[in-house]
């Protein structure tokens, strides 16, 4: 049986990160794909657990490979999702989750229809501007930068399945779960799980 594959998507400064976090802590189903990225790490970030760091050559490599389920440049770094190790998680029948960008999404959706592609909005404009300034990792030129990306990212928003506006945590998270949950209860998820009690009613 095949694991659901989700992808989550959001602009800079939206919540996901903290979200995705808080989702996987109380969930052993769903397994975080590591992606790799060119990008120097941030203070705090670990190698294999945030991302796999990789230079610019090795990453040029394994995309040539065709390790890649999806990549995509993102402020001025390569991302990308590896094939193999997705392929082997939802073959063992668990639920993987993507956390890309919307040319990451848009790639897997081409690829795999079945994926199921969640956005996360922050509750207003000031609101993004503010947790963007809060961080205090990157530079006012940074900022200023995924700012105005925010604006472009958040223009992909009707191209995903579904919407959530991570205003309070708590909430979010619900609702991210509840989505999880839904489509884990679909019909032919449930078919193949539930084979041997449907069998039983046939006889
Ligand atoms: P950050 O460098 O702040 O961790 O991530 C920057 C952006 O890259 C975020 O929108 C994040 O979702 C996206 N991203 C992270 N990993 C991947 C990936 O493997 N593929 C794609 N397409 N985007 C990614």
């Amino acid at each position: 049986m095949s694991g659901n594959l989700f992808i989550i998507s959001a602009p800079s400064g939206a919540g996901k990160t903290s979200l995705v976090s808080a989702l996987l802590k109380g969930n052993t189903q769903i397994a975080l794909s590591i992606s790799y990225t060119t990008r120097a790490p941030r203070p705090g970030e670990t190698d294999g657990k945030d991302y796999h760091f990789v230079s610019r050559d090795t990453f040029l490599q394994m995309a040539k490979r065709g390790d890649f389920l999806e990549s995509a440049e993102v402020y001025g770094n390569l991302y990308g999702t590896s094939q193999p190790w997705i392929e082997k998680e939802l073959a063992s029948g668990r639920d993987i989750l993507l956390e890309i960008d919307w040319q990451g999404a848009e790639q897997v959706r081409r690829l795999m229809p079945h994926a199921v592609s969640i956005f996360i909005l922050p509750p207003s404009l000031a609101a993004l501007e503010s947790r963007l300034n809060g961080r205090g990792q990157d530079s006012a030129e940074v900022i200023a930068r995924r700012l105005q990306a925010a604006q472009e990212d958040i223009s992909h928003v009707a191209e995903f399945d579904y919407v959530i506006i991570n205003d309070k945590l708590d909430e979010a998270l619900r609702q991210l779960e509840a989505v999880i949950i839904a489509v884990g209860l679909q019909r032919d998820s449930q078919l193949a799980r539930h084979a041997t009690l449907i069998n039983q009613f046939h006889q």
